[in-house]
C-alpha cells in the first residue's frame, strides 16, 4: 500500500513515517471492524484506506478552535477567557517586531518588564505595587516562598481548597517551604482561632477564596478586614488568594456579591493574588498586588525569573487593563460580554438562529428554552445565570452519538445533552461564530435525518 502511486503523493507531502503510522492505524481499525463491513475486494480496501488517509491528513490534530455551546463562560478545559480582536491586534503587532519590553526609551537603557502594567494596576485597584507571573498558582507559590519560607502560615480548615486537581492549598504551602498551621473547623473559624495560633514563627495569615465550593448552614469565616487588623497588631503579613479576582461587582448583573479586588486592597491586605484569565477576562497570568516593600522582595527573588511572562502575554494583559481604564470592559472583553448577556438579548439571538436553521430544515424539532449557565473557572461558586439555549430533540438513544459527531466537525461543537435533548447554550457562542455554528449544525442534522 505504501507503494501505491496515490500514497507516494501523500508521502512526498507529509513524510513517509507520518503516512505509514496513519496507514497502520486505519488498517488496524479496519481489521477490528471487518465483521460489520464487508469489503468486496482488494481495491475497495485500498480506496477506503486512501480516503481515510487523505481525510486524516487534512485534520488538524493539535490545539485548535472549538465552538463552546456549554454555557460555561470561563471553561478551564476550553481555554478560559477568549480575547477580543482589539487586544489581539496589539499582540500581533508586538510579536512581529521588537518592542520596549525591558527598555526605557527616555534613558536609552534597560527598563522594567512589568513597569507599565504595575502603573495601570495601581490606578485601577489602588495597590502600591504589583508584578505578574505565569498563573495564579505560581503567584501564590512565589509569594509564600519569598515571604515565609521556613516559617508558619496560618490558614483556616474551611479554606483548604483544591482547584482542578493539581492545585491544593496544603500542597502549595508545603512545597513553597512554609509550615502550614491549620485553625478552626471545616464550617467555623473565628478570629480568636487565628490569634491563639500566632507564635514567634508566624509570618502570614492566609485567606483563600472558596472558589469552587461553598460552606452553607452553620458557618463562620473571618472577614478580610478582621484578618488585616489581627496581622497588623502582631506585625505579620495578611495575604489573600482571591483566585478569580474581579474588578467588577457582578451583583449589578444578577450574580451574587463578591468583594472586588479594589475593595480587598482597600481593606489593607498586604498581598493579594488573582488569576488573569478568570473573571478578569484576560490572558493566563497570575497577578501579585500589595504593599511595596513586600512586592519588591518578590520581584527580586530568583524564582521571579523562572515564573515571569513572555511579551505576548504581557501585551495582552496591558491592553485588557487599558480597556478597564477606559471603562469599555463589558463591551470589549468577550468573557464579560458573555457573563452579562441578558435573557432577552439571548432570546432575540436565539429566535434569529432558529429562523435560519428552519429555513434549511423546516421539520427539525428545535426550540428555545430557558436554562441555567455557569460562570465557571472556580469563579462565583454555585452561581447559576439564567440563560437561553437551542434545544434539539432527537431520537431516543442517539444523543451521545450525535454529540460525538458534533465534536468531530471541522470546528468541533462542544455542548451538553440531557435525555433525548441536545442543548446548545447561546451565552458562550460569540456573534462571529454564529454562521459557522449554523452551517455545521445543519450539515450534521441533514446526515442524521
Ligand atoms: C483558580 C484558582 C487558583 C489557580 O489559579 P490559576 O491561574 O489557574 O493558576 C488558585 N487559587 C484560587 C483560590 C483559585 O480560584
Amino acid at each position: 500500500m505504501l507503494e501505491h502511486h496515490e500514497t507516494e503523493k501523500l508521502i512526498k507531502k507529509h513524510g513517509r513515517n507520518t503516512i505509514k503510522d496513519s496507514m497502520t492505524e486505519i488498517l488496524g481499525q479496519l481489521r477490528q471492524a471487518h465483521k460489520q463491513y464487508s469489503f468486496a475486494n482488494r481495491d475497495s480496501i485500498i480506496t477506503y484506506v486512501l480516503e481515510e488517509l487523505k481525510k486524516g491528513m487534512k485534520e488538524d490534530k493539535g490545539i485548535r478552535p472549538v465552538l463552546n455551546l456549554t454555557g460555561t463562560v470561563l471553561h478551564t478545559n476550553l481555554g478560559r477567557a477568549p480575547l477580543s480582536h482589539q487586544v489581539l491586534d496589539k499582540v500581533t503587532a508586538m510579536a512581529k517586531g521588537y518592542c520596549t519590553l525591558e527598555y526605557n526609551l527616555e534613558e536609552g537603557r534597560r527598563g522594567q518588564r512589568d513597569g507599565s502594567i504595575e502603573k495601570l494596576l495601581s490606578k485601577l485597584v489602588g495597590c502600591e505595587s504589583a508584578c505578574v507571573v505565569n498563573n495564579n498558582a505560581s503567584a501564590v507559590f512565589l509569594a509564600l516562598h519569598t515571604l515565609a519560607k521556613e516559617e508558619e502560615v496560618i490558614v483556616s480548615r474551611g479554606e483548604q481548597v483544591e482547584i482542578g486537581g493539581s492545585f491544593r492549598i496544603p500542597d502549595i504551602i508545603q512545597s513553597s517551604g512554609c509550615k502550614m498551621v491549620e485553625v478552626g473547623t471545616t464550617n467555623k473559624t473565628y478570629a480568636s482561632d487565628y490569634e491563639n495560633a500566632i507564635t514567634e514563627e508566624t509570618k502570614i495569615l492566609l485567606k483563600v477564596h472558596q472558589s469552587n465550593f461553598r460552606t452553607v448552614g452553620f458557618t463562620c469565616a473571618v472577614e478580610g478586614s478582621e484578618l488585616v487588623e489581627l496581622a497588623d497588631r502582631n506585625n505579620i503579613i495578611a495575604m489573600e488568594d482571591l483566585g478569580s479576582g474581579s474588578f467588577v461587582d457582578f451583583s449589578a448583573y444578577g450574580m451574587p456579591y463578591e468583594p472586588t479586588v479594589q475593595q480587598v486592597i482597600e481593606q489593607g491586605m498586604d498581598i493579594v493574588t488573582i488569576s488573569g484569565d478568570k473573571l478578569l477576562g484576560g490572558p493566563q497570568v497570575g497577578i501579585i498586588m500589595g504593599k511595596k516593600h513586600l512586592v519588591d522582595k518578590i520581584k527580586k527573588h530568583p524564582l521571579m525569573r523562572m515564573l515571569r511572562c513572555d511579551k505576548l502575554t504581557l501585551v495582552a494583559l496591558q491592553e485588557v487593563l487599558k480597556i478597564y481604564m477606559e471603562e469599555r470592559h463589558i463591551q470589549e472583553l468577550p468573557s464579560l460580554t458573555m457573563l452579562t448577556a441578558s435573557v432577552s438579548d439571548l432570546n432575540k439571538r436565539g429566535m434569529e438562529l432558529i429562523h435560519q436553521i428552519k429555513s434549511h430544515l423546516p421539520d427539525l424539532d428545535i426550540q428555545l428554552q430557558e436554562i441555567e449557565d455557569q460562570p465557571g473557572g472556580g469563579s462565583l461558586p454555585h452561581t447559576r445565570i439564567a440563560g437561553v439555549a437551542l434545544v434539539l430533540n432527537i431520537e431516543e438513544g442517539s444523543t451521545v452519538q450525535v454529540q460525538k459527531r458534533l465534536r468531530s466537525l471541522p470546528v468541533p461543537i462542544i455542548c451538553r445533552i440531557k435525555e433525548t435533548s441536545i442543548i446548545f447554550s447561546l451565552r458562550t457562542l460569540q456573534l462571529h461564530e454564529e454562521s459557522i455554528f449554523i452551517e455545521q449544525l445543519v450539515r450534521v442534522m441533514k446526515e442524521v435525518a
